[in-house]
């Protein structure tokens, strides 16, 4: 057996509080529900049933928060990457209608859960900003902030000087500040939902890899390295890093990396110049660019690709460059760490929720946007399994089906954010 893995999978992994103690799986155990994987879908669906009294197993294949929970950019917003209104054109008035609202509610269900279970996570509740390019992306977030503000929304159309004035920089032409958003250190909040789940009475267990779901009559049995869980209802909770598990899954989601630079603490003068209400922030770039601070001042910047070997150099003279365009008072910074994570990415930028066989449900492709989005899904799947399988479920229930060409359109997205990225550099 090879030696448990401890390097840290993001900034947010050194920084955030240590997370429970959740040993490897031995033995044998029934349980109601088992649950792959422990992010924020699989802990929330974990909390929601403990909760409700119902006997849970969360097996994970490393640590709580290895997939994109613990390395995501900390952005709660609500919603999804389409505005409503694209939602409903992709999926039709009622489908659309259902999960607007769903996700809609994403930052509220994820700030009570933080109040309710007091989760330390570097919370602010000053809003995020989408930041508009040129005219025309100003444009799209009019249409943007109707679609949402119709629908209860609470976001701002700032011109170019509010825009400066919120952001420290004056490269954009708009921005739209959604009030309802705020930011967080994902890890802080994964470990936390691990606790809050394990204090209600679920069973966790990392370094628990699920190599078979196998069924026996009516039940389920998974089996790790060093035992086997056998459940009634299984919930597989693991999007972007969703492997061969579950034959054909794997082949839906078109894995995308996106990269984040964490700069050394900022003095506090040069804080005051950025962000100074410490919205996280993220452009209309097809190569999207985003940055935020951590609680300690370090600025993060983040773009779309790979820091693999092969592009790392790139990718750290991007991360230097946009920092020299964005905010040129800064002069040279020192770097503090750097990271990815895979998205999964649908091909219509919608997530998927399948009954993959009676008993198996599984929510994925939550296209980068899944810290409100996965934890309302992982609460509805509880909701939906406690309810007998009934009731109303926010996205369309569908059978996976396979993109064609996955592995080809993944480098070829990493290779064209490179080229948009080369083009921004050289502007
Ligand atoms: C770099 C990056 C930036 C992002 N930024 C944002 C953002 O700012 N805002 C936002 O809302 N969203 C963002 N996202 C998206 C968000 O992080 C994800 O949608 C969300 O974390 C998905 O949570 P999850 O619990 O469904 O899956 P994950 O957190 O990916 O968890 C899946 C887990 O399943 C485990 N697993 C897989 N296979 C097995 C197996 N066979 N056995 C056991 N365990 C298994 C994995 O180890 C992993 O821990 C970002 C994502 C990335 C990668």
């Amino acid at each position: 057996m090879s030696a448990p893995e401890t390097r840290p999978v993001s900034l947010w992994d050194k920084t955030a509080p240590p997370p429970p103690d959740t040993p490897a799986f031995e033995g044998e155990r029934e349980c109601d529900v088992a649950i792959v994987g422990a992010g924020f879908t699989g802990l929330s669906a974990a909390l929601t049933l403990a909760e409700s009294g119902t006997s849970v197993t969360v097996l994970e294949a490393v640590r709580i928060g290895q997939g994109g929970s613990g390395r995501n950019a900390g952005l709660v917003n609500p919603g999804m990457w389409y505005h409503p209104g694209e939602v409903v054109d992709v999926l039709g008035e009622e489908a659309g209608e259902a999960l607007n609202k769903a996700f809609g509610s994403g930052p509220g269900v994820v700030f009570e859960l933080i109040e309710r279970h007091g989760i330390e996570c570097e919370l602010t509740r000053s809003g995020t900003i989408y930041l508009g390019i040129n005219d025309k992306a100003v444009a799209h977030l009019a249409e943007r902030a109707e679609a949402m503000n119709s629908r209860g929304g609470n976001v701002e159309l700032l011109d170019r000087t509010a825009t400066a004035a919120k952001t420290g920089t004056e490269h954009y032409a708009g921005g739209l500040l959604d009030r309802d958003a705020g930011t967080i250190n994902p890890m802080a909040y994964v470990r936390g939902l691990a606790t809050a789940a394990l204090k209600a009475g679920a069973n966790v267990h990392s370094g628990s890899p699920v190599t078979a779901i196998e069924q026996d009559g009516a039940s389920w049995v998974l089996t790790t390295p060093r035992g086997k869980v056998t459940a009634a209802q299984v919930i597989l909770a693991t999007n972007g890093y969703t492997d061969a598990l579950w034959p054909g899954l794997q082949q839906e989601i078109i894995p995308f990396y996106f990269c984040q630079f964490a700069t050394k603490p900022l003095s506090e003068n040069v804080r005051q110049t950025i962000l100074p209400e410490r919205q996280g922030a993220w452009d209309s770039r097809t190569a999207m660019n985003m940055f935020r601070f951590d609680a300690a001042g370090r600025l993060i910047v983040g773009t779309v690709g790979s820091i693999a070997e092969d592009r790392r150099s790139f990718r750290n003279r991007w991360a230097e460059r946009t920092l020299e365009k964005l905010f040129p008072h800064l002069g040279e910074v020192e770097w503090d760490y750097q990271w990815m994570g895979q998205i999964a990415f649908t091909r219509d930028h919608m997530p998927r929720l399948h009954k993959l066989a009676p008993g198996v449900m599984t929510c994925i492709g939550y296209n980068g946007r899944g810290i409100g989005p996965g934890t309302v899904m992982g609460r509805t799947m509880a909701e939906h399994i406690l309810a007998g399988g009934k009731g109303e479920l926010p996205i369309p229930v569908t059978q996976p089906q396979t993109v064609p060409f996955r592995a080809v359109r993944a480098s070829y997205y990493d290779i064209g954010a490179g080229v948009l990225q080369l083009g921004q550099m050289l502007r």
